[in-house]
């Protein structure tokens, strides 16, 4: 029987397979999938009782062919050198797939955030923090983290904080995205992973051809979908994907999983949520065994939005999807992923599908180093601009517009509308561009969307003459 392999083997098989329909030779293959630096600190922590505790933690810069390198922060139990090593190389594609200049990074630090005050939390980010400037592995020109499983906005704040006291970068904002809005954060970027997932998703549906293969309906409107873990990325998902149409019958969460084949209410199932700390006992839904069980029920969507190799050799076989969204890193292991696409799923892979995170991300720090706001300078010239048209026209016609019509039509393009734009530019694009490498190599998008990477990171290098 087929086996499960490390996150970090789990990439570069992927890589591997893809390389063999680029034009590079062995050695520079071998240096793209190589991490460039790997950093592991440990550090005390003295805890609320006044104990003291150590604390683990990692930083990966993969691949500095662009720079800065970018990539998230997480603190889960999950965390050691393989999985950060794999997430950073993860980063570097990524980032290629969808034609945003960084390199790949990744941090992570091994702690359960329940079992920490806020106050101990703010003192681990802090003291993280330090020791990444200590050893030059933080700053706008050469490596910028951003929220990732188990870190938000508030974090990044800290850690913008914590770098401004140390630092005297006059581009010291664009250390550090998916910070607070008060503290140099963009509008767009807490949800941009999850409206990412959707505008993939969406395209991807669109495809009437790639539908029919699928036996599926064009457009998303009506299909079924189950979403594996609501936090950040997964709610944003299913959000959007509930407000074109789509319909949620199955949740997956810590406490277990929910299912109904009729529907769930997303908004009222988060307040439960809330309340309760977990999903389980939802009116109207049926408890299933475990944690893991819904993602075996019947749906036309799947999305895991939690951690990775979730769709392993334990479940792939009972997978029903037609197709996975893969909104989390390296949910499904590179064995899982051959069961899968042999019964005719289509797997829309994480190197491209979350992509949506880096995307704003890179909108916020070209933001930061800009020292301006998107908009700022054209959106009154444009409203004005479009109510001289729109005066033009009423003079040529009958037509006297409504003030609500002059105010909708006329209106400039704020920051919000801007990076929604950017994004969905982005996302669509770079759909297409991996599915016609998907059919012109008849291979799966994963393999496409490597293949897209390898070639524009590869490019760089062959331009660059980096070997002396
Ligand atoms: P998060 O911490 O906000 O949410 C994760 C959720 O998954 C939590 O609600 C948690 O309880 C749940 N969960 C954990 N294990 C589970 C399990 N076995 N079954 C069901 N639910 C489970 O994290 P996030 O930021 O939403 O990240 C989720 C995934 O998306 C990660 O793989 C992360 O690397 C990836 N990602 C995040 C971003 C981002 O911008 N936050 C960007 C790209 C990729």
């Amino acid at each position: 029987m087929m086996s499960d392999y490390k996150f970090y083997e789990q990439v570069n098989k992927a890589f591997d397979k893809a390389a063999a329909y680029t034009r590079f030779d062995k050695g520079l293959l071998a240096q793209m999938k190589s991490c460039n630096d790997v950093l592991h600190i440990t550090f005390p922590l003295e805890r609320d009782d006044g104990s003291i505790e150590v604390i683990h933690a990692w930083r990966v810069e993969h691949s500095h062919h662009k720079l800065p390198t970018k990539g998230g922060i997480r603190y889960a139990m999950t965390v050691n050198e393989d999985e950060t090593m794999a997430l950073a190389a993860l980063m570097t594609y990524k980032c290629a797939v969808v034609d945003v200049p960084f390199g790949g990074a990744k941090g992570g630090i091994r702690i359960n955030k329940n079992n920490y005050s806020d106050e101990e939390l703010e003192r681990i980010t802090r003291r993280y923090t330090f020791q990444l400037y200590k050893k030059n592995f933080i700053g706008p020109g050469s490596d910028v983290p951003a929220p990732d499983y188990g870190t938000s906005a508030r974090e990044m704040g800290w850690i913008l904080d914590t770098f401004r006291q140390i630092s005297s970068d006059i581009d010291a904002e664009g250390c550090v995205t998916g910070k607070p809005l008060s503290q140099g954060g963009i509008r767009g970027r807490t949800e941009a992973t999850g409206r990412g997932v959707f505008f993939g998703i969406e395209e991807a549906c669109s495809n009437t051809e790639d539908m029919k293969e699928l036996g599926l309906e064009p457009g998303i409107e009506g299909k079924t979908f189950i979403v594996q873990g609501l936090g950040n990325v997964g709610y944003h998902s299913a959000k959007y994907l509930t407000e074109a149409g789509a319909i949620m019958v199955g949740v997956a969460e810590m406490d277990g999983s929910i299912y109904n084949s009729n529907g769930i209410d997303l908004e009222k199932l988060m307040e439960y949520k809330k309340e309760t700390g977990g999903v389980t006992g939802f009116e109207g839904t049926t408890k299933l065994k475990d944690s893991w069980a819904v993602l075996e029920e019947e749906c036309d969507i799947l999305i895991p939005a939690a951690l990775e190799n979730q769709l392993n050799m334990k479940n792939a076989k009972k997978i029903k999807a037609k197709i996975i969204g893969e909104a989390a890193n390296g949910p499904t292991t590179s064995d899982a992923h051959e069961i899968i696409k042999s019964r005719g799923a289509l797997i829309i892979p994480d190197n491209y599908l979350n992509a949506g995170g880096v995307t704003v991300s890179y909108f916020e720090w070209l933001k930061n180093i800009q020292h301006v706001r998107f908009g700022r300078m054209g959106k009154r010239f444009e409203e004005d601009s479009f109510k001289r048209i729109l005066t033009v026209i009423e003079t040529i016609s009958d037509r006297n517009f409504t003030q609500k019509e002059l105010e909708t039509l006329a209106r400039g393009a704020g920051e919000r509308e801007l990076v929604d734009s950017g994004l969905k530019d982005t996302m669509v694009n770079s759909y297409n561009e991996i599915n016609e490498l998907r059919k012109l190599h008849n291979v799966d998008l994963r393999t496409a969307a490597f293949i897209s990477a390898i070639n524009k990171v590869g490019g760089i290098y062959e331009q660059m003459g980096i070997f002396p």
